[in-house]
């Protein structure tokens, strides 16, 4: 014999329940079968909510008919599908059941509270009721089936609601109708699961009792290792156990076989694909359980069983099987002078908590033995707390002992496998995993067999920490969310350029890049489910959404991507002064924007260590020299120890084209035209020659060197002489420009005399700042760049007397948008090992 359990999935409508009933008969030509059967999906929650609501004092009569209604249009449509399968005399035994259900709840309301009893009573309907119309169905086609009453056969101690069941009795009582033994030869015996009889109560009678929510599963190998079966096949939704949730982690893999160990401790770490106490009975005699979707039935599923297994795919090469997550824990914790060095302390601290029906999750001690930690269900954790400080209340008193503390809302995530033990580094993995993504770990535990490790952390990350070590472990692709603010030139063509690469990312690298929001200065774009590069354009202009960080911060906050990316490009202040906000809320940021890296000193630290606190990055390559790799040198030189001795540079691409003209004779009305006139300047051409935005540049430098300067502290020699005058318009400007011709032919005439160019640049020396004119010999490296070009010369102590220089275009939005693309990618290589 074989047992098969349906959940409430597989018996979710009248197909469904067909479905599973053609799997039942293809398994009964083979073999005599024992099935177990869940309610019919929503049920069982339905009645939950019933119970809830008629203690507030609801009314009972919507629930009923609600319940009423899903079972007969699942009838009403079998009758109309399947010849030989009448809807009258299944109801017949599904209204008794509702007229009880309704008497039960109005009792309920008038009461205002609900006896255990009533509420196993209640929440067994949903079986009660999805069993018999299993049970038809197999009648009518042709099967020889017979219906068994679970509750005569499952007898349970413990909790009435969660009991542990006598598998002495219930042996005994499945004794008949095992194999051989059964006279009647039943090919199917049909169970409803879920519901036992619990003789737990003083008076020993047997009442209703339940295995715990999802707890069908339990009752399929109970009856299955009652009944001595072979295997037994769980039947639901998905394709198998997978490495992790798949409704969080959309990648996760189906692992082909697994140990009982580990499906037991996964499950009993929160992995909803199995009720925690389902294997147990099964190990114990070596029966099989598997794993399988009744929507696919030729799939192969997952076998759980006696491993060592082979190992066969990329997820059994793995020493990590699952990833798991327990939401709504609590971490309490006993500390104090008085726990030192005292034998007995922790014996009574599990006492008091085993006192009072609690079970403990996880434990964790610090060496110094100060504290005791330990988790429990969030719903337990007042009464174990009132337990403990009753056991300790003198020494509490003495004040040898703290009051104990509780931390609510936690999650416990775990990884596990049996191949940890003899696989080095797994535990530094997953914690890195969880650093990367910023996510700070309460305690840690790892069982003795070494099969699996857990983190309790703050509840809202549970779901984050599942993804982040699954990126770790899974190698599955990496993803990229980005937020881009600006859409004009860096910005635009940096879609573009994303539009292109796309695909080849995901292909070549499996980096999956995804574009949340697109925003303009009015008006943004935002999609969670990511922007259709291609037409970005009109998605963008038909958008009526306003712009706001404040949509952005939800988002995230709500969604929790595993790798959003701010993308500012543009030269706005108030985005800028955001930066704090964005990284605390889990963001990455990348920029071309100087406004922040020129802000103040202070708001410059706080940045930084807001990107430190979160493990988030915040790179601006392109913040000086475009597409150059300035920066990202920079930083790697003066963190090996390098110091920069001098700094000088060219750092502006109209001025490069300006002053090099100016060593052709060209005026230098006409060589600023020129430059206007070819785009290397801003549309007022006043912006550049002023020497701000060559400040800012130098500014980012010298603080990248450790100058901790502001940038009023930068000296900015004028270009122009003093009397000229540079107000009004743009064209009263360029229109008046011809005036200052004469001065500069002469500055020039002056300086070929003695070999010399004129550029404009910046210098860093002796721990000061300057922005202006440079006069520069022919063995400068500065001399020959022009034409727009531009160049960085450092000076340091390792290079030295020839120093450090890049040379190359520094501006465009070609290459910029490129630059912030390059940035965008450093995001995912961070700290992973990819
Ligand atoms: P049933 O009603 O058949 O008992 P459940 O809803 O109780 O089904 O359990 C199946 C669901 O468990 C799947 O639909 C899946 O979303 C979820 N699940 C959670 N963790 C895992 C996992 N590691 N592998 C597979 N499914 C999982
Ligand atoms: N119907 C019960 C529940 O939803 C038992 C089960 O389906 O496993 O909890
Ligand atoms: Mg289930």
């Amino acid at each position: 014999m074989i047992t098969l359990k349906f959940g409430g999935t597989s018996m979710a409508s009248a197909s469904r329940i067909m479905n599973s009933s053609d799997i039942i008969i293809g398994r009964a030509k083979k073999t005599r079968v024992s099935v177990i059967v869940s309610a019919v999906a929503g049920i069982s929650n339905s009645l939950q909510e019933s119970i809830d609501s008629c203690i507030k004092g609801d009314l009972s009569e919507k629930f009923v008919t609600h319940v009423r209604s899903v079972h007969e249009s699942i009838c009403s449509e079998l009758e109309s599908e399947l010849p030989g399968f009448d809807a009258a005399p299944v109801m017949q035994k599904i209204d008794p059941l509702l007229a009880e259900y309704k008497k039960l709840l109005q009792g309920i309301t008038v009461f205002g509270e609900c006896p255990e009893t009533v509420h196993c009573r209640i929440m067994g309907m949903g079986e009660l009721m999805s069993s018999p119309v299993m049970e038809a169905v197999l009648r009518a086609k042709k099967q020889s089936v017979v219906l068994l009453d679970s509750r005569k056969f499952i007898i349970t101690n413990g909790d009435q609601k969660e009991g542990d069941p006598d598998y002495v009795s219930t042996g005994n009582l499945l004794q008949p109708y095992r194999d051989g033994e059964d006279k009647s030869q039943t090919q199917i015996l049909l169970f409803p699961g879920f519901i036992c009889s619990w003789i737990g109560g003083t008076g020993k009678e047997p009442v209703p009792g339940l295995l715990g929510r999802n707890g069908s599963d339990f009752s399929a190998s109970i009856i299955g290792s009652s009944l001595g079966v072979e295997k037994v096949e769980f039947w639901t939704d998905v394709d198998g156990i997978y490495t992790a949730d798949p409704r969080i982690v959309k990648d996760a893999l189906v692992v082909d076989d697994m140990s009982y160990e580990e499906a037991m401790e996964l499950s009993f770490f929160g992995s909803k694909i199995l009720h925690p106490k389902t294997l147990a009975p099964l190990a114990a005699k070596n029966i099989e359980a598997w794993s399988l979707n009744s929507l696919k039935p030729s799939v192969r599923g997952t076998r759980i069983g006696r491993g060592p297994f082979e190992k066969s795919g990329a997820v059994e090469k793995n020493a990590v099987r699952g990833i798991s997550c327990l939401k709504n824990a609590s971490m309490i914790s006993v500390s104090g002078t008085g726990m030192k060095g005292r034998a007995g302390m922790a014996s009574r601290v599990f006492a008091a908590v085993s006192r009072v029906g609690v079970s403990i999750l996880l434990i964790t001690q610090s060496s110094s033995e100060y504290t005791i930690s330990f988790c429990v269900h969030s719903a337990q954790a007042n009464e174990a707390c009132d337990s403990l400080a009753k056991e300790f209340e003198l020494e509490i008193q003495e004040g040898i002992i703290d009051p104990v503390e509780i931390q609510k809302d936690c999650a416990i995530v775990s990884v596990v496998g049996d191949g940890m033990i003899e696989k080095r580094g797994t535990a530094g993995k997953f914690f890195d995993s969880l650093a990367t993504y910023g996510i700070n770990i309460i305690a840690i535990a790892q069982g003795s067999s070494e099969r699996c490790i857990s983190c309790v952390i703050k509840g809202d990350s549970g779901d984050l920490a599942v993804r982040a070590a699954h990126v770790f472990f899974f190698h599955s692709s990496q993803s990229i969310q980005l937020f881009v603010f600006g859409a004009g030139g860096i910005g635009g063509v940096l879609l573009d350029q994303i539009c292109a690469q796309q695909k080849k990312l995901l292909a070549d690298q499996n980096i999956e890049i995804k574009v949340m929001v697109i925003a303009r200065s009015k008006f943004m774009a935002m999609d969670p489910y990511g922007i259709k590069l291609k037409t970005w354009k009109e998605t963008l202009a038909a958008s009526e959404k306003k712009t706001g960080i404040e949509d952005v911060l939800k988002f995230v906050n709500e969604t929790k991507p595993l790798n959003p990316v701010f993308v500012d490009c543009t030269a706005s202040y108030e985005i800028a002064e955001r930066y704090v906000d964005l990284l605390n809320m889990g963001m990455h940021i990348v920029t071309p924007n100087k406004r922040a890296n020129s802000m103040s000193m202070d708001y410059y630290r706080s940045i930084r260590s807001a990107a430190n606190t979160m493990h988030r990055r915040f790179l601006y390559e392109t913040n000086v020299g475009a597409g150059l790799p300035i920066i990202d040198n920079l930083q790697n030189l003066f963190k090996s120890g390098d110091r920069l001795t001098e700094f000088k540079g060219i750092m502006s691409g109209s001025l490069s084209y300006i002053f090099g003209r100016l060593d052709e004779d060209v005026p230098f009305s006409r060589a600023v035209i020129e430059a206007k006139e070819k785009k290397f300047t801003e549309p007022d051409p006043r912006d550049d020659l002023s020497g701000m935005d060559v400040a800012r540049k130098a500014l980012i430098i010298a603080r990248e060197a450790g100058l901790e300067i502001e940038l009023p502290d930068i000296v900015i020699n004028r270009v122009f002489p003093e009397n000229f005058n540079t107000e009004g318009s743009v064209d009263e400007f360029l229109h008046r420009l011809p005036e200052i011709d004469s001065y500069f032919t002469k500055k020039m005439s002056n300086l070929k005399k003695q070999g010399k160019v004129l550029r404009m640049g910046a210098s860093i020396t002796g721990g000061k700042c300057f922005v202006g004119m440079l006069e520069v010999t022919a063995d400068d490296p500065l001399y020959g760049v022009k034409g727009g070009e531009n160049a960085f010369v450092f000076h340091t102590e390792r290079y030295n007397p020839i120093p450090l220089t890049v040379r190359g275009y520094g501006a465009g939005a070609a290459v910029t948008a490129a630059g912030v693309f390059g940035d965008i990618l450093r995001t995912v290589n961070f700290n992973s090992e990819f």
